[in-house]
């Protein structure tokens, strides 16, 4: 369970998060959408403090952090390890390793953080890679792959630590469009198995198809908390038709 009270945060003058409350269900797919510029990314990423909110809380699996006190409290740092621990990040730029194998990139985390043992490691890197179709290109290095490889790659890597959830920062939003299902098909398959997944996308499609709830954002709030039926359907809100209807 993720639980998100009050987060607030701002870059300067620019409040971005003006009290954002959330709360995700163990095996809940929530899809986060909403205009650019309306805080998803900095939200989602301050889920695992790679920013740190200026006040709220986060509390991923019954570990609670005080945005505020996350980078000054030796207490609230060592909650933060936890919950990173707990939770896996899968990035629009992916943000590979480029001098390291594709291998190498999936189980670095396994063997620098989780102190596991190098050939468990490799075993279960290898059945991850064969999970997201990559087993082939096991010794390649991310150069030498298409986006949609380095994002499944990516999803590979985020899976080997065994996280309670995933998020996922515009997973396929750098990709060229026959490159995108390859990795959406991923991610159906990971909420179909029960994954508790945190989405900011925007394909509609899948958010309509997978999403348990869609999460609407602008201006630094929460607007709309709805099921996909409700969100895209003709009851939805005056502000989210006219979001949608930009979108194509
Ligand atoms: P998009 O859909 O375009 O990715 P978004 O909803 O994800 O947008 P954010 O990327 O969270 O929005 O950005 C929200 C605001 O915060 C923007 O005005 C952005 O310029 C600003 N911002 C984000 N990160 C930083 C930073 N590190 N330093 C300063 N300003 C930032």
């Amino acid at each position: 369970t993720v639980r998100v009270r009050g987060l607030t945060k701002a870059f300067g003058t620019n409040q971005v998060l003006r009290g954002v409350d959330l709360t995700v269900a163990k095996g809940e797919v929530v899809v986060i959408m909403g205009p650019s510029g309306s805080g998803k990314t900095t939200f989602i990423r301050s889920l695992n403090f790679l920013e740190t909110p200026d006040a709220g809380s986060v509390e991923v699996c019954g570990v609670e952090v005080d945005g505020a006190q996350a980078a000054s409290s030796r207490h609230e740092r060592r909650k933060v390890q936890q919950i990173r621990l707990k939770t896996a990040m899968v990035f629009q730029s992916f943000n590979l390793f480029p001098h390291m194998t594709v291998l190498d990139n999936v189980i670095e985390g396994l063997v620098t953080v989780r102190r596991a043992a190098r050939e468990p490691a490799r075993q279960r890197g290898l059945a991850l890679l064969d999970r997201v179709g990559m087993l082939a290109k096991a010794d390649a290095y991310p150069g030498r792959l298409s986006g949609g490889q380095k994002q499944r790659v990516a999803i590979a890597r985020a899976l080997a630590m065994d996280p309670e959830v995933i998020f996922f920062d515009e997973p396929t939003s750098a990709l060229d469009p026959e490159l995108r299902d390859e990795v959406l098909k991923i991610m159906r398959e990971l909420a179909n198995e029960g994954m508790t997944m945190l989405v900011v996308t925007h394909e509609t499609r899948f958010a309509r198809d997978v999403a348990d709830r869609i999460i609407f954002m602008e201006g630094g709030y929460v607007v709309e908390d709805a099921a996909p039926e409700a969100f895209f359907g003709p009851g939805a809100s005056e502000r989210s038709r006219q979001f949608l209807g930009q979108l194509h």
